[in-house]
């Protein structure tokens, strides 16, 4: 497997979060590592970080490359450290630095978002539909919803600060009505909309979810959904843009859909080199790579074998996933979700909801087309 540039730096800028989310993938899962990091990255973990990326930029030629400020919760760091570290990274690195920020939407307040729309960074706000399922989840240390604060900022970002509005995140409750959800979702006129299965794999099942069992409520759900904005697309959703791209022909630019491999390394608040978060959450002996930015380049995680195997494409999949006839479509997910307790020769613990999504986007797609012919 050839080994090939990283586009993608999860920069971990604070490793702690104000929220307790109960479907939290760093704090709610396997991986404990977060407790014995730093809380946020220090000025010489950040010099150094853009350093590297500026190393691997020149290595590869690179034109562009993207920072996503993740957590925890990113914006714990503050304004002034946030300003510091965009700067030191543009200083630094001699390509276009595309700079984005996953928030969980609390600290989106008038001020920080004047900043990030000064350093031009996009924000992406995990929101989870209606208030009432927001709330559900999405609570504060005390048990109470977040949902006021972020909808406060939704509006802002919806209105005023328009230029660096990145989409939503929402995870997906199978509770919820498909419809509703997105609908409430589209009330923010967000620019896009990313919907996420909760992670979980076979070891440790999402939701509702039994492993093995051939019941598809996370596939009944997406179709639902996927019906409601096919037939009127007007709000982007990431997840059936790209499985549509591939149905198509085309490529996905999309983790876990199709057989596009991972751009992404992660940088943590203590400057180790981690392969994904989501895989962390699974088995975090696997996201582990013993590299550091103080001693390390980039390169040198490319070659490594946790990280050829997140982007070995069908190579790297189950004898089951490579027979599959929706394998060039499914993807067989994300690899984390294919985890057992011991590897991941498997399909993923939702396949048979991925099954039942790309089937019916496979055969909507060709009947319109067979209409047209
Ligand atoms: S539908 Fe199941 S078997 Fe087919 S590629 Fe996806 S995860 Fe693998």
């Amino acid at each position: 497997m050839e080994a090939r540039p990283f586009h993608q730096f999860v920069v971990k800028a604070h490793s702690r979060c104000n929220l307790a989310c109960d479907y939290c993938y760093v704090y709610e899962l396997a991986d404990r590592g977060w407790r014995d990091r730093p809380r946020s990255m220090s000025p010489a973990v950040v010099r150094h970080t853009a350093e590297r990326v500026a190393r691997h930029v020149r290595t590869h030629a690179l034109t562009e490359v993207e920072v996503v400020l993740h957590g925890g919760e990113p914006l714990l760091i503050g304004p002034a450290a946030l300003e510091s570290l965009v700067r030191v990274f543009r200083a630094a690195v001699p390509a276009r630095v595309r700079f984005s920020v996953q928030t969980n939407g609390t600290l989106l307040d008038r001020p920080m978002l004047e900043l990030l729309r000064a350093l031009g960074v996009r924000v992406g706000v995990s929101v989870d539909g209606s208030p009432e399922s927001h709330d559900r989840h999405r609570v504060r240390p005390d048990g109470t919803g977040s949902w006021d604060a972020v909808r406060t900022a939704l509006h802002l970002l919806a209105d005023e600060f328009r230029p660096v509005y990145g989409g939503l995140l929402c995870v997906v409750d199978v509770r919820d009505d498909p419809v509703r959800t997105y609908e409430s979702l589209r009330e923010f006129t967000p620019p896009v909309v990313d919907f996420l299965l909760p992670h979980g794999n076979w070891s440790a099942p999402p939701p509702g979810r039994v492993p093995g069992a051939p019941e598809a409520p996370y596939g009944e759900w997406l179709v639902e959904l996927f019906e409601h904005w096919y037939v009127a697309p007007e709000t982007r959703v990431r997840l059936f843009e790209e499985l549509l791209n591939v149905v198509l022909g085309g490529r996905s630019g999309l983790e876990g859909v199709g057989l596009t491999p991972s751009a992404q390394i992660v940088v943590e608040t203590d400057g180790s080199l981690s392969v994904s978060d989501i895989l962390a959450s699974s088995s975090p002996r696997a996201a582990r790579t013993g590299l550091h930015v103080l001693r390390d380049d980039f390169d040198r995680a490319a070659v490594l074998p946790a990280v050829l195997a997140e982007r070995a494409g069908l190579a790297g999949l189950s004898a089951t996933c490579r027979k599959c006839p929706v394998v060039a479509v499914c993807g067989g997910g994300l690899r984390a979700h294919r985890f057992d307790g011991s590897g991941f020769d498997r399909p993923s613990v939702y396949c048979p909801d991925l099954f039942r999504l790309t089937t019916h986007m496979r055969e909507r797609v060709a009947a319109d087309l067979a209409a047209l012919a």
